[in-house]
Formats: structure tokens, C-alpha cells, sequence
């Protein structure tokens, strides 16, 4: 079984960044195209391995065929039956460009930006809202939790970002320069770091272009912007 917490490309640690590193679950039934057998998608990404791989187009029409779906069936991984049920997120699609996509949720506040060459960004309102001021947006300050894949020590909590990820012989997959980076805790049994890293979404131009003037009619689904 691959490792959840490695990049599903390389192999090597993946902490998980918003807009430079993320995962897809594995019930999400996603067909993984680096696998050398049929396998659905359980993992992390370095947003770099993606943007840089000959098969993330294969990764971007799953992906975006999954956002855009309800339920459906798709085939087993040896294509015998029953078919499988996939639960998508029902998104619509309100922007297409020659970078990326723009997915809008018909029930929530939400939206998500995929770049053809595989990453995306998942926005919220106050992002939109920053976006149609000129601001750059930054991801939340949520507290993600990451299984590292050795013991660290108590030290670990004390590294940078920049320390951390070199440790972890990664630094060159991120841009931790730009990243708010915070160790919150670290549970030794459990190899377990709890940290909050906050970084600039870095849209594709025309993908601002585009959100800067939807922001100017949207109107709120919810004012209860729950997480
Ligand atoms: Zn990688």
C-alpha cells in the first residue's frame, strides 16, 4: 500500500501546503495515472511533480470529471463488474481558460480552481471577496495534522519551514519563503506534527480576471461560512 503522507509521484515526504502541496482521498475513486497498476488516487501531491508530470492530464480530466459529477458509476479497477458509485462534489464549471477552470458548489460558498497542468486551489468567500479587492488571497490558518516518517524528536517544533522540509529532503518541491508557517504541537508516539502554514493562492491571471469581475455580482449562499 503506497504511503498517504508521501507525494504519489516521488515518493518522498509530502506535508501538505495549500497551493503547493495536497491530497486526494482515496473513496474519492479517482483513477491515479502514476500507479503502475490500476489503483484509484489515495495520497498527496507535490504541486511541483504535478505541474511538472507527462501525465497530469490524465490527472486534470479525472479530477475535474469528479468535481463536476454526483453520484455515478464508473468502472471497477479490473473493469469487472458491479460498477463502482462515486460521490463527486456536484461543482459546476463557471470559467474555462486556457490555464485553468473555475468550479462553482450549487450548495455552499465555495470554489475551486484547477489548473490544467493539475493543481488547484480550493476558495472560500472572503477569498473571492479579496480576489474582487486586488488583494492576493491567503490560505486559512487551519491546523493540519502530518505523519512524519521518521522520529524528528521534540526539536522538530523548533524548525522552520525552510529546516523542516530540508530534513525531510524536500525543500526543492515547495516555496517555503512565501509560507506562514506555524509548528503547533508534535506527538512523538504517533511521529505526528500538527503545524498551521499559511500561503498566498496564486491564481492564474486570467482566473483573477475572471473571479475580480464574479465577485462584483455574486450573491451568498450562506453567510455561515463554516469550515
Ligand atoms: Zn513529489
Amino acid at each position: 500500500m503506497p504511503d498517504v503522507n508521501a507525494c504519489q509521484i516521488c515518493g518522498a515526504p509530502a506535508p501538505p501546503i495549500t497551493g503547493q502541496c495536497d491530497g486526494v482521498a482515496g473513496y474519492r475513486l479517482l483513477r491515479d495515472p502514476w500507479s503502475s497498476t490500476p489503483s484509484f488516487l489515495d495520497g498527496n501531491l507535490h504541486f511541483s511533480c504535478l505541474s511538472e508530470s507527462d501525465r497530469n492530464g490524465l490527472f486534470f480530466d479525472e479530477f475535474t470529471r469528479m468535481l463536476r459529477a454526483g453520484h455515478e458509476e464508473i468502472e471497477s479497477l479490473d473493469g469487472s463488474p458491479p460498477p463502482l458509485t462515486r460521490m463527486g462534489l456536484g461543482m459546476t464549471e463557471i470559467f474555462s481558460g486556457t490555464e485553468c477552470c473555475v468550479f462553482q458548489s450549487s450548495v455552499a460558498d465555495r470554489w475551486m480552481v484547477v489548473k490544467r497542468n493539475g493543481p488547484w486551489f480550493r476558495l472560500r468567500l472572503e477569498d473571492i471577496t479579496e480576489i474582487a479587492r486586488g488583494v492576493t488571497p491567503r490560505s486559512s490558518s487551519d491546523v493540519v495534522p502530518y505523519r512524519l516518517p521518521v522520529d524528528l524528536g521534540s526539536g522538530v517544533t523548533g524548525l522552520s519551514l525552510t529546516s523542516l522540509l530540508s530534513v525531510l529532503g524536500v525543500a526543492d518541491r515547495y516555496e517555503p519563503d512565501v509560507v506562514e508557517y506555524e509548528a503547533i504541537d508534535y506527538y512523538s508516539p504517533k511521529l505526528l506534527l500538527e503545524y498551521t502554514a499559511r500561503a498566498p493562492l496564486r491564481l492564474p491571471r486570467e482566473a483573477v480576471v475572471f473571479l475580480t469581475e464574479y465577485a462584483q455580482d455574486y450573491s451568498p449562499v450562506s453567510y455561515d461560512d463554516e469550515a
